[in-house]
């Protein structure tokens, strides 16, 4: 079959490879399928991707296989289905429930900086308009289609698909692909978890593959000592709350924010922090805290036997307040010994940016940076060593104390993903790498390589192979 690189080349957003099987006389069949529809996000020149015609007509494809509910995975969906794709979007039944979370938040973001752009008049757009709206996000959401990990499916003819466990958010996904006119198999890795997610079970094995496309975003990296990490945590943690200040995690809404809760309830029940109103301040997080929650009390394949045997009491704490109003959010801003977990991520908007221009200017305060820091975001400058940032137009003072904690990345690192890869006997013939940064993605190939001594590729954006 043919593959296509569409996104999530020499960047880590915008994933989506086109698959087009051929028919037993060695010809494309004519049938098409999109594996990820991810949204490009990061720096200006990388999101103005989004805006470009689809390099062929959507409606001409016929399903789409996701392999989880991150946003640079599945945030294209409604500009898609707008454009004239009509099939069924295939993904596991948790990612199923966290996609509609993801694009109505995504859609809702999409037309708020709309009308904000056309109010300030400051879009380079005489009239701007959203990527996609609403309804277009609804439209997607309709053609969802949950199937239960394991379980082969044949979304065209001469292939048949299964999904297994990722093992990098809930309902992340393996994708095996079986060519059945040519009897080859190909691998899609996706996000490849870590195998010590502290709720999931590890990714599953690439078993069978003739031909792997292996994420790459930690391709270059190895991973810090998790418990050293837990022990900073631990220590930044007492030291706040005990001088009667606030910690404030700015955390990505959907699974960080699961990570964090066990982390904190692992921590409090080894009395390594003292017992403080943790709140969860953000309705995405919230929402898909109860997907997670389900999961949980379903007893899913997915979630890892020890938590099965512990049960949802692992994230959901008897100290955990939901703010789900903006009164409750707002609540918080007077500070005191507690800990505020609060999308976005890196500070760029939600209603973290509102505890933090509250909540920086006092040396009492902390803020906990858990996750990735892009350049340019507020995030980065307090990691920086900011003097102050600019928040809703405004200079706010950083008097907080600001750390770092890396322990809770949910992508496997350069030597996990060569031991997820070599766990593939006998070893697949191809290899191609995608979603990652060029030097992250050119280390990992030229490690697999000289380790492994099999063909690696690193494609291009439009990239066309044979697998
Ligand atoms: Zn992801």
């Amino acid at each position: 079959m043919l593959l296509t690189f569409l996104g999530g080349v020499g960047t880590v957003t915008g994933s989506k490879t086109l698959v087009e099987p051929e028919s037993p006389g060695g010809a494309p069949n004519g049938h098409r399928i999109l594996v990820d529809c991810g949204l490009f996000q990061g720096p200006s020149e990388v999101r103005s991707r989004n805006w470009d015609a689809f390099p062929i007509d959507p409606a001409t494809i016929d399903a789409i296989v996701l392999t989880h509910a991150h946003l640079d995975h599945c945030g294209y969906l409604p500009a898609l289905v707008r454009d004239g794709f009509a099939g069924s979007v295939y993904c596991s039944p948790n990612t199923a429930a966290l996609v509609p979370i993801i694009l109505r938040d995504s859609a809702r973001l999409q037309e708020e900086d709309t009308a904000w752009a056309r109010r300030k008049g400051f879009s380079r757009h005489r009239d701007p308009r959203a990527l996609y709206d609403s309804e277009d996000a609804e439209r997607a959401i309709a053609l969802l289609q949950p199937i239960e990990f394991g379980r082969d499916f044949s979304p065209v003819p001469d292939l048949t698909v299964r999904l297994d466990i990722g093992g990098h958010i809930l309902g992340s996904s393996v994708v095996t692909i079986h060519e059945t006119s040519r009897d080859r198999t190909t691998v899609f890795s996706g996000d490849l978890g870590r195998g010590n997610h502290p709720l999931l079970e590890p990714p599953a094995p690439p078993c069978g593959a003739d031909a792997i496309i292996l994420e790459s975003t930690y391709g270059d990296r190895g991973h810090d000592d998790v418990d050293a990490e837990m022990d900073e945590m631990a220590m930044v943690i007492t030291r706040t709350l005990k001088r009667g200040g606030t910690v404030v995690i700015p955390a990505f809404a959907v699974d960080r924010t699961e990570v964090l809760l066990s982390a904190l309830r692992r921590l409090q029940d080894q009395q390594r922090i003292p017992v403080a109103p943790i709140h969860v301040d953000s309705p995405m997080a919230l929402a898909a805290l109860r997907v997670y929650l389900d999961a949980i009390r379903d007893q899913d394949a997915e979630i890892s036997t020890a938590v099965l045997a512990e049960g949802s009491d692992v994230i959901d704490l008897p100290n955990l307040h939901e703010a789900t109003t903006p009164t409750d959010s707002m609540a918080l801003d007077r500070g005191g010994a507690r800990i505020i977990i609060s999308a976005s991520g890196m500070g760029t908007g939600g209603r973290v940016t509102h505890h933090l221009k509250a909540l920086l200017p006092d040396r009492d305060n902390c803020i906990l940076l858990v996750g990735f820091q892009a350049v340019g975001t507020p995030g980065r400058m307090l990691l920086d060593g900011a003097h102050e940032i600019k928040i809703h137009g405004q200079y706010v003072p950083v008097r907080a104390e600001i750390v770092e904690i890396e322990a809770f990345s949910v992508h496997a690192d350069a030597d996990e993903l060569v031991r997820w890869l070599t766990s593939c006997q006998p070893l697949p013939s191809q290899v191609f790498i995608n979603h990652g940064e060029p030097e992250s993605a050119q280390s990992l190939a030229e490690r697999i390589r000289r380790e492994l001594d099999i063909a690696v590729d690193v494609p291009e954006m439009g990239e066309r192979v044979r697998v």
